[in-house]
């Protein structure tokens, strides 16, 4: 040990003399000299998802005391165990050669760069340590609430929310580090009939119409009986995110998805769910519900005549804690569009050659779970890719929106093949269908300043130019070399794209919204493919929620809300749809459970 310590010291003096040295000629080291207590700082910055992540590092005795963040504009959500859990590991373990935390993948490679950069200017080689491992011992083996939700999403939030409002004690578990699920890294955006947005925008809506466009738009194979019932809900669901929870939706603006008569999708601050969730996560811990990251449900717990009692789960250490539940069990563990086996399992088309848009959590486990006490399902094999996503990544692109204020979709040989307005699984398949399965997304500057996608969303704008899958060309003809695509095969696509906007009708593929000119430069070129964006099957549940069994009988204690039920969206899920259904359905079954 004192020969670890002295070989340290000797390390510190030439560094710091390296220091020293560097400074008399840098203006930009970072490092600062060792104070009287011999502590020295370093600055040192990384790329997080929303930009720089800068940290000031101190160190003693060539050990790393403590990490300040000095900027950030990470998600307060998704960043939260980086600035905590990451943090104190590297102390711990004094290394910046660490795990990403998972769900918060480029925030913490971003924070892990950044202390790295840190290490580096202060011109110092740390000696690992062990860390020390997590003390689960806190954590008791066997605890018990009236109610346990299972799964830290829309759904979740809403169920625990509404069974604490209702008098019961509370608790939520969340299998990842950081709380969100899909509904924080989703648009947010939640359609609801006869909101306060419509009547003050003047659009006439009904409850009628949203039931009609909603099982139209998944072939007719929705409940229609659980449709009206989300559809009578949502706004009331929509009232209390934004009274109750204090979420701040645009006050003048609406979406209108695909399959969607009227707009109807309110549209969170920020364009993003990280609205919904900050607000929920705020509220819970208001309302003093006990929160349980890093735990995982793993199996549920029934009594002799069948009724759910609680919930078997692992703690981060690996450790176990029965959680026992006098009242239920909520499961809102979310979709499987992250799990390959299971996707392949119920429809085979959906295995490895698609990515998928969503959270790392979304893996099935409360389907499986349900399953074990013959819960029945429905609706598995309906699947929804997202035709415009990374090819690098599979991250849906929101850049990418500029389709809806007319960009087109070109094939490698620049070539229209699809109707660019067409469904999701329709755009998918006919991408899938090109040579090499991408497609390229293009788009003028005239499209752009309707739909400001690269401004909205310049952060991801950055990232897809710095990945090289989208290129701002001042010519067509730059466009289509960057791709190596025939440039006089473009043009011809373009002038006939132009020739349809004069006339009024594609007679290609007869665009629903009428195509634009795109005669003018600049133009924005992207690469894209689909990928799995939405498991629309899922548990069986009744109007009050409860799980049914195979017999059509409901499992005593046993309610679920949100993507890991199937009765709603049918063969295919409407845009703003799946928000309204883990909302709603959440609050119900938060309701329930407590009754
Ligand atoms: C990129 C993207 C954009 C989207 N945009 C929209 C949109 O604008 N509008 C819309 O309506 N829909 C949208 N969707 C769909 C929508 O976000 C989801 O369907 C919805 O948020 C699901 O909510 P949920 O609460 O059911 O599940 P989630 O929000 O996914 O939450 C489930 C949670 O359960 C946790 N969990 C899973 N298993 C366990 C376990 N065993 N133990 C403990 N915890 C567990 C997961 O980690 C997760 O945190 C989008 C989806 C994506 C991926």
């Amino acid at each position: 040990m004192k020969k670890l310590r002295s070989v340290g010291s000797i390390i510190l003096i030439l560094s710091l003399v390296f220091m020293l040295a560097a400074c008399g000629g840098n203006k930009n080291n970072n490092a600062s000299n060792a104070g009287k207590d011999g502590i020295i700082t370093s600055i040192g910055e990384g790329d997080g998802k929303h930009g720089t992540i800068k940290v000031e590092v101190s160190f003693e005795n060539n050990e790393i005391k403590d990490i300040k963040v000095l900027e950030q504009k990470e998600n307060e959500v998704l960043a939260e165990p980086v600035f905590k859990e990451l943090k104190d590991t590297i102390i711990t373990s004094n290394t910046a050669e660490v795990d990403a935390i998972s769900g918060s993948t480029v925030t913490s490679n971003g924070y892990i760069d950044a202390v790295k950069d840190a290490i580096a200017k202060a011109g110092l080689t740390l000696v690992a340590k062990q860390a020390a491992g997590k003390d689960g011992a806190e954590e008791a083996a066997e605890q018990t609430y009236d109610v346990v939700v299972i799964g830290a999403g829309g759904a979740g939030f809403s169920a625990a929310l509404e069974a604490k409002q209702a008098g019961a004690s509370v608790v939520l578990l969340e299998k990842m580090p950081s709380v969100g699920g899909n509904t924080l890294i989703s648009g947010g955006e939640m359609n609801a009939a006869n909101t306060w947005v419509q009547e003050k925008m003047g659009i006439k809506d009904s409850v009628d119409l949203f039931v009609e466009d909603t099982l139209k738009g998944g072939d007719n194979v929705g409940d229609p009986e659980m449709v009206r019932v989300l559809a009578e809900n949502a706004t009331a669901a929509a009232e209390w995110l934004k009274n109750d929870v204090k979420v701040n939706f645009l006050e003048d603006n609406l979406f209108q998805f695909g399959g969607h008569s009227v707009k109807r999708a309110l549209i969170p601050e920020g364009h993003t769910g990280a609205e919904l969730i900050t607000k929920l996560k705020t509220k819970l811990d208001e309302m003093g519900i006990d929160l349980k990251t890093n735990t995982k449900a793993d199996k549920l717990l029934a009594d002799e005549s069948g009724k759910v009692t609680g919930v078997e789960a692992t703690g981060a250490n690996g450790n176990k804690i029965t959680f026992h539940a006098n009242k239920g069990v909520v499961i809102a563990t979310g979709g499987f569009g992250s799990n390959v086996e299971m996707r392949k399992q119920y429809n085979p088309e959906f295995g490895e050659k698609y990515m998928t848009t969503d959270a790392p959590g979304s893996t099935g486990d409360g389907i499986v779970m349900a399953q074990d006490l013959g819960a029945a399902l429905t609706n598995m094999e309906s699947i929804q890719t997202y035709p415009v996503c990374n090819p690098e990544t599979g991250v849906i692109s929101l850049v990418a929106d500029s389709r809806f204020d007319g960009a087109i979709l070109v094939n490698q040989s620049g070539k229209r093949f699809v109707e660019e307005l067409e469904r999701r699984d329709v755009i998918s398949r006919a991408i899938l269908a090109q040579p090499g399965g991408y497609a390229y997304q293009l788009w003028n500057q005239d499209i752009g300043d309707i739909s400001k996608t690269a401004e909205v969303h310049k952060d991801e704008y950055d990232m897809l130019v710095k990945q090289g899958v989208l290129y701002k060309a001042d010519t067509l003809k730059e466009a289509a070399e960057f791709f190596k695509i025939d440039p006089e095969a473009l043009q011809e696509t373009i002038d006939r794209v132009n020739k349809f906007a004069k006339a009024g009708k594609d007679e290609d593929f007869n665009h629903r919204a009428g195509l634009k000119d795109m005669s003018k430069g600049p133009y924005y070129i992207q690469k894209a493919v689909p990928s799995v964006h939405h498991t629309m099957g899922g548990l069986v549940i009744n109007k009050t929620t409860q799980v049914m069994n195979e017999k059509g009988e409901p499992i005593p204690g046993l309610f679920a809300a949100g993507e890991v039920t199937g009765v709603i969206h049918g063969t295919n899920r409407l845009g703003g749809n799946a928000i309204a259904d883990a909302i709603t359905f959440g609050r119900i079954a938060g309701q329930e459970v407590a009754k």
